[in-house]
């Protein structure tokens, strides 16, 4: 049965997946959800005898209805390949109860790579399928993970170019390098003299200019962005929580129809959406553990169903969570409210107005597969020092607010079901954090020197997105003021 995509704060026509992950955004401001969730036509037990890639292709061909079968088993060819260190791609590591869902064996160690290294090829086929000939061209600012993951996803793709701007002096040393190195004859990285919020406002300047779409159209070029609410990026992480399920399974950690508990380390409520997902497909997961740091918006809203952003925002160890504004929720919302959606447009008007929304009891009760949680700094270092030393093993600062939140859960509701926990993050990525909630006395070590130590302590080998950067060339040195943005663009296109 066709899924078509649906806009949450309009009734206006319902697209076909390639339109919505061009578009990104619906015109009125909306995010696209999908008319119904399909349910899995095979078995989880069949599931469990397949690889990461044909499950991929189960999963998205359900929500992906106007791909071919061709189209859419070379984007996940294209994707889920060598780039990934393991062939498992999402293996799975059991500790006690729980089990830890890895997704950070991509090309940029986050679990962003395992849905922007498949966004690439779902973006140019959709292109192709709507006889769009212009070259695309993504624009995204970041503050860090995104724009790295981005381009190492789009690098050398055909028909696309990729340009990332970033605040010059607001990201850590080891991001800049990782993203000034990108190599690719498509990939432009720019520093700007500026804060994230300005990388942000030039970015969607641009997007927003009428003006220069029609120069971009006509030198064959035309936008388009990598966000996280593109359907294209939420539907390929449906997979592996189906996948997860489908190895427990496979090895017997699981009875057939057993119930697990899933745990997200959450921001922007795209990873946990995605599971919730995976429940309304089959797959059978009792509780949704939504865990988040010390922003605790999301952890105050399951409790008292009032949203509100108006808060300090609170600089974390655990800074891809340092999030206020959850903008995947409002699928969430939009659902609960019976896809009803001038209702959902009303409580995001009051949101973007006052900071702040309440719902309904009823839309409460909805609600009840999740739970929130949250997790202070200290909680999350102790869980990784705990972790490391009764079982060796090394999580992340976000995985451990999953770790920790869930801990606390467990020690309240006495629930004893098996639990796979989202491992957002390779601790390589955050090292310096993951070291120090080990023993204080690595703070005083240098970067690289942290890195072969934690190597030994957790007996991993050293991943080679961190190798490649300790000896690798700059790439990218333009720096330009927040006002020379747009001119920064038409010299990468020769316009
Ligand atoms: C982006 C990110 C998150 C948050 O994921 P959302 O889908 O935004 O909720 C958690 N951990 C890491 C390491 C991330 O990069």
């Amino acid at each position: 049965m066709e899924v078509l995509y649906k806009s949450t704060r309009s009734n206006s026509e319902a697209v076909p997946a390639s339109k919505a992950i061009l578009k990104g955004l619906a015109d009125d401001g909306g995010l696209f959800v999908p008319d119904h969730i399909p349910a899995l036509d095979v078995s989880l037990q069949d599931l469990s005898k397949m690889s990461y890639k044909e499950v991929a292709y189960e999963v998205m061909k359900l929500f992906l209805t106007d791909f071919t079968e061709e189209e859419l088993k070379k984007c996940i060819d294209g994707a889920y390949d060598e780039k990934f260190d393991t062939e498992a791609i999402a293996p799975l590591t059991e500790i006690g109860n729980t089990y830890y869902l890895e997704l950070y064996h991509g090309a940029t160690i986050a679990f962003k790579d395992m849905a922007l290294s498949i966004l690439p090829h779902l973006l140019t086929t959709s292109a192709k399928k709507n006889k769009i000939e212009n070259e695309i061209v993504i624009l995204t600012a970041t503050s860090g993970d995104t724009g790295k993951a981005a381009l190492a996803g789009f690098a050398d793709v055909p028909g696309t170019k990729i340009i990332v701007f970033y605040p010059k002096n607001g990201v850590s040393p080891i991001q800049e390098k990782q993203m000034v190195t990108q190599k690719g004859d498509n990939t432009h990285v720019v520093g700007i003299h500026g804060n994230f919020d300005d990388a942000q406002t030039g970015v969607k300047n641009m997007f927003h200019n009428p003006e220069l779409a029609k120069e971009l159209n006509a030198k064959g070029f035309q936008f388009s962005s990598a966000n996280s609410i593109n359907i294209g990026r939420l539907v390929p992480q449906i997979v592996y929580y189906v996948y997860a399920y489908a190895r427990l399974l496979a090895e017997e950690k699981i009875a057939d129809k057993e119930m697990i508990n899933v745990v997200v380390p959450t921001g922007n409520f795209g990873n946990i959406l995605a599971a919730f997902y995976a429940k309304n497909m089959g797959v059978p997961i009792a509780k949704l553990v939504c865990a988040s740091n010390e922003n605790k918006v999301l952890f105050d809203f399951f409790q008292s169903g009032t949203y509100d952003r108006n808060r300090d925002f609170i600089l974390t160890s655990s800074p891809s969570m340092d999030i206020l504004i959850s903008s995947n929720l409002e699928r969430l919302i939009y659902r609960i409210a019976g896809n009803d959606s001038e209702k959902n447009a009303e409580l995001m008007k009051n949101l973007s107005e006052g900071g702040v929304y309440t719902i309904t009891d009823e839309m409460k009760t909805e609600l009840k597969d999740f739970v929130g949680e949250y997790a202070s700094e200290e909680e999350c270092f102790k869980k990784i020092r705990t972790l490391y030393e009764e079982y060796g093993y090394v999580i992340d600062t976000h995985t451990a607010v999953a770790s920790a939140g869930y801990d606390t859960y467990v020690k309240q509701s006495q629930d004893q079901t098996k639990a796979v926990i989202a491992s957002t993050a390779s601790p390589y990525k955050f090292t310096r954090s993951v070291m120090k909630a080990i023993d204080e006395k690595y703070d005083k070590m240098e970067d690289f020197a942290l890195v072969d130590e934690l190597s030994k302590l957790s007996n991993t080998s050293v991943p080679n997105a961190i190798e490649e950067i300790r000896t690798a060339p700059v790439l990218h040195d333009t720096v330009c003021e927040k006002d020379e943005m747009e001119q920064v663009v038409k010299n990468f296109l020769g316009i």
